[in-house]
């Protein structure tokens, strides 16, 4: 497969990219932010422009049997290539010294220098301010890409400097039928892991790969839409911020950073995962909607039929557009340094069928 075919659902993108590499000429520009939601391909687009623009072959971004350059550059291991992404809240200007120092030599083997920056609206004031002036004067081998999913939150002197590259939500056909393609799952499995993963690619094919956690994710839905007391909705509330916890702690385990960030970090993890969680109950109280309402009978969460079915015809509609409205501020509030067992306590509370 070729890489750019690992690009979903992105034509603009992809020909504009394309036609650039096959003029390959001076004008090209020097600087690129690639932009979309989570999930939606960044990374994946920045490696195979640049491993078209380094391999030779033009549009080539082929695997490993047919072009080592290419491969090298998926996995980051090729020298005129340079992925920086950071396990730390921010990028520090010893960080972007780093890159600019690696920026001042020439390409050893390819035509470009090419730096990819994953996240780069976490680049701290000090560092973003750096990293301008060596935006505002690059040398001609150098090619920056930059990625982020908050272009709002790039220092807009940085921004105001590349080219843009916007990528959409890739539609949940088009992902089931690359992890067919790719993976080789069965239609069902795809379809189930592109849709309840909310067009996100990367958490599509973890669940495509991994069946048990779409199991999981279905019985914290189906635990929620059974809370009928205040105790279950103050265990529940305990178990899942146990679960973000542990999922935290065991992700920065091995990082080599120091303590302080490993703490932000698992932190951050922890909000990921609840975050994640109360995406899933906004589309588990969607579909109640949708049930209630009868406007489609296209369920996200269909395996769940029967008991969407059965809270659609006890929640009044009203209270129904509440519920959603708890479950949004309850994803704000995550977002704050707020204690996040009492927010899940509250709403999951609020949540209670029998309320
Ligand atoms: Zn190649």
């Amino acid at each position: 497969m070729l890489l750019w075919d690992k690009i979903i659902d992105q034509t603009d993108a992809v020909n504009t990219l394309l036609k650039i590499v096959k003029n390959n000429n001076k004008y090209m520009p020097q600087s690129w932010l690639i932009t979309g939601p989570p999930g939606s391909g960044r990374t994946t687009l920045a490696k195979a422009f640049a491993a078209a623009l380094e391999c030779g072959k033009n549009d080539c971004g082929e695997n490993e049997t047919n072009c080592p350059t290419c491969q090298a550059i998926i996995n980051n291991t090729y020298s005129d290539v340079n992925f920086m992404s950071t396990q730390k809240p921010e990028y520090s200007v010893a960080d972007i010294r780093q890159i600019l120092l690696e920026s001042e030599t020439y390409p050893v083997s390819s035509p470009y220098k090419i730096f990819i920056i994953e996240d780069v609206d976490r680049m701290s004031d000090q560092a973003a301010n750096l990293f301008l002036k060596k935006l505002e004067e690059p040398d001609d081998f150098i090619i920056w890409i930059l990625c982020t999913t908050n272009p709002r939150d790039v220092l807009v002197t940085i921004r105001s400097r590349c080219s843009k590259i916007e990528l959409k939500s890739p539609s949940s056909q088009a992902i089931a039928d690359y992890l067919i393609k790719e993976y080789r799952v069965s239609k069902t499995l795809a379809m189930t892991a592109a849709r309840v993963a909310g067009n996100h690619i990367g958490l599509a094919k973890r669940y495509a790969l991994n069946p048990q956690l779409l199991e999981a994710r279905s019985q914290i839905l189906r635990q929620v839409i059974n809370i009928t007391n205040f105790p279950d909705a103050v265990f529940l509330a305990d178990a899942v911020e146990k679960k973000a916890v542990d999922a935290g702690k065991i992700a920065v385990l091995e990082l080599d950073i120091a303590s302080a960030d490993k703490k932000r970090q698992a932190t951050r993890i922890k909000k990921d995962e609840l975050d994640l969680l109360l995406i899933a109950l906004l589309t588990l109280y969607r579909d109640i909607f949708v049930a209630k309402t009868a406007l489609t009978d296209n369920l996200i969460n269909y395996n769940l039929q029967q008991s969407i079915n059965q809270a659609a015809d006890e929640i009044a509609l009203p209270r129904l557009l509440w519920c959603i409205n708890q479950i949004n501020i309850a994803r704000r509030r995550i977002k704050t340094n707020a204690q996040t067992l009492l927010i899940l306590e509250n709403l999951f509370g609020c949540l209670n069928r029998r309320l």
